[in-house]
């Protein structure tokens, strides 16, 4: 298998073989299409599966890049963890000149409140400091169309579940949302139930 067999533009494309991407992961092989399809997932996968591509790509394709209000949104536990997905998403969508921003708990909340100010297709966060700013105005979420959850499981080790919650509320109900965690405990299938499509894909 190849990119080049998935509903992949020319621009991804060019950057995927600039980051030496040359053939998609099992993972990637499977959550591409169904994200690209506009439907729900939960997928089990670990670090070093590729699993930020397997989102980040599909992301990347499906972001109109007149929009000025933020298409995308990921929640991710750690801070290091937010800043590497937001490089991945710079680096797959470089040639369609993807915006990317990355919010997250002890650094300047002013500078990320100026950040979110400009174009940002894709925003990536940890959700205490994500719904910090949805509370106070500095980011809008009406637009969003997909969701992905990155890391469930460790999101809800930290204790981000009520946080999670909250920001639920300011997320349009019809949207994709897609989950990823390392594995699937009955607390995140409970999580997969409330957040997800009844009829999301099982990867
Ligand atoms: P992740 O599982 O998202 O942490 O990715 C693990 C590593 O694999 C990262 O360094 C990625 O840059 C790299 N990677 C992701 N997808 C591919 C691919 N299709 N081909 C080669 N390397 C990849």
């Amino acid at each position: 298998k190849n990119f080049t067999d998935e509903q992949i533009s020319e621009d991804i494309l060019k950057a995927l073989k600039k980051l030496r991407y040359f053939q998609p992961t099992p993972v990637q092989q499977e959550v591409i299409p169904v994200m690209l399809s506009g439907k729900d997932a939960t997928v089990e996968a670990q670090t070093g599966s590729g699993k930020t591509a397997s989102y980040a790509i599909p992301l990347c394709e499906q972001v109109v890049w007149e929009e000025n209000k933020p298409q995308a949104l990921v929640l991710a536990p750690t801070r290091e963890l937010a800043l590497q997905i937001k490089e991945d998403i710079i680096n797959i969508g470089r040639y369609k000149r993807i915006k990317a921003t990355a919010v997250f708990g002890k650094a300047s909340f002013k500078k990320q409140q100026l950040e979110l100010k400009q174009k940002s297709h894709i925003v990536v966060g940890t959700p205490g400091r994500i719904l910090d700013h949805l509370q106070k105005g500095t980011l809008h979420l009406e637009k969003l169309r997909t969701l992905i959850l990155d890391e469930a499981d460790e999101m809800l080790n930290m204790g981000f579940i009520d946080q999670m919650e909250e920001i639920m509320d300011f997320v349009p109900e019809s949207r994709q949302t897609v989950l990823f965690s390392a594995t699937l405990p009955e607390e995140i299938e409970r999580m997969a139930q409330f957040y997800l499509n009844p009829d999301n894909k099982r990867i």
